[in-house]
């Protein structure tokens, strides 16, 4: 008998798919780590989303385990090289929530490039703020996509919609995959200069880490937004602190942080900046996202199962 651990809050297709099929699982969402550690020892597969931290010493811990299964699609939260190295299969479903997020993207466009989040916080506060803020249209506009991958390629696509162009810069050759949707790959400096939104899509490499720095912003236009829905760990959070307060960047539009929750004083400054609006890593928050993640991770695991014969 396979016995499943899910320590993180999953769709629940996943628990009733596994448990039909004859998979014994514990759900024990928000579970901590010394209970992690000591119970993690009698189970075969373990399933998290990002909260959940599997490190080596989990991983040591989990003596019986064969699989480890991300609900979502970032294995930055999990030591996939040791994991691979003790003989652990490291699953996950990074095509389920593409949509949700590039659907948030073009809403936070619209968001900072009108400072709706502000103009709501002034209403409620009783102040009735008309022409004390001047907005911009996005039509026309250039949008510069840092990361042309799953995420990267489908905001670019609606972008072009509603008439926005649109630049491209990844590290891997995205030529042909640009130009089929109407999209221009340029060098990171160029996309930096022309571009009016830049959103960033990359996946957490070592080259990604603070890849957004105090000389990025100081190449890009005067008034620029900046969306960040990738990883917060992308963009320098004191230099972009400092681009806000400069004029550099009209405004930014975060779903990810550096903490999560902040921590330091001057992540409070960034998130309560007036010209920030943040969410809590909702990315992939969607019932559609969620749903289509917890298909695609049970039908892997299942066929791995099966295979293994575990
Ligand atoms: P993907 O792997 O399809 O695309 C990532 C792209 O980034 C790849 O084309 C890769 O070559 C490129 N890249 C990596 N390092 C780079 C660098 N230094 N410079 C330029 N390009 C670089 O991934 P995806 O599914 O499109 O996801 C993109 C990002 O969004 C990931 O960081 C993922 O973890 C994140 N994500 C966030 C949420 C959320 O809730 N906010 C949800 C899903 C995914």
């Amino acid at each position: 008998m396979v016995r499943v651990l899910v320590t993180d809050q999953v769709d629940e297709y996943i628990v009733r798919t596994l448990k039909d099929r004859g998979v014994e699982v514990d759900y024990r969402p928000g579970i901590g780590r010394d209970e992690l550690l000591k119970v993690v020892p009698d189970y075969e597969v373990l399933i998290v989303r990002g909260r959940t931290k599997v490190t080596r010493d989990v991983i040591d811990a989990g003596k019986r385990l064969r699989v480890i299964a991300r609900a979502g699609v970032g294995l930055d939260n999990i030591d996939v090289e040791y994991a691979k190295a003790r003989g652990i299969d490291v699953i996950n479903a990074p095509e389920g929530s593409t949509q949700s997020v590039a659907e948030l993207v073009i809403g936070f466009m619209v968001v900072a490039a009108r400072l709706i989040a502000l103009q709501d916080r002034l209403v409620k506060g009783g102040e009735w703020p008309k022409g004390k803020y001047v907005g911009t249209e996005l039509f026309g506009k250039t949008l510069g996509v840092i990361g042309f991958g799953r995420i990267g390629q489908r905001v670019a696509e609606l972008a072009r919609a509603i008439g926005m162009e649109v630049v491209a810069y990844d590290i891997v050759d995205i030529s042909s995959r640009a130009r089929a949707i109407g999209v221009k790959p340029v060098g990171f400096e160029d996309l930096l200069r022309v571009s009016d939104v830049i959103s960033i899509h990359v996946s957490l490499t070592p080259s990604a880490r603070h890849m957004i720095g105090e000389g990025e912003f100081g190449l890009m236009k005067r008034g620029v937004i900046i969306i960040n829905a990738s990883r917060g760990e992308v963009i320098d959070g004191k230099a972009l602190l400092k681009a806000l307060n400069d004029g550099v960047v009209a405004a930014a539009a975060l779903d990810v942080l550096e903490h999560e929750p902040p921590v330091e004083d001057w992540e409070r400054e960034l998130v309560n900046h007036p010209r920030v609006v943040v969410t809590p890593h909702i990315g992939a928050e969607t019932k559609e996202a969620q749903r289509r993640i917890a298909e695609i991770l049970v039908d892997k695991l299942l066929r791995i199962i099966e295979a293994k014969r575990i």
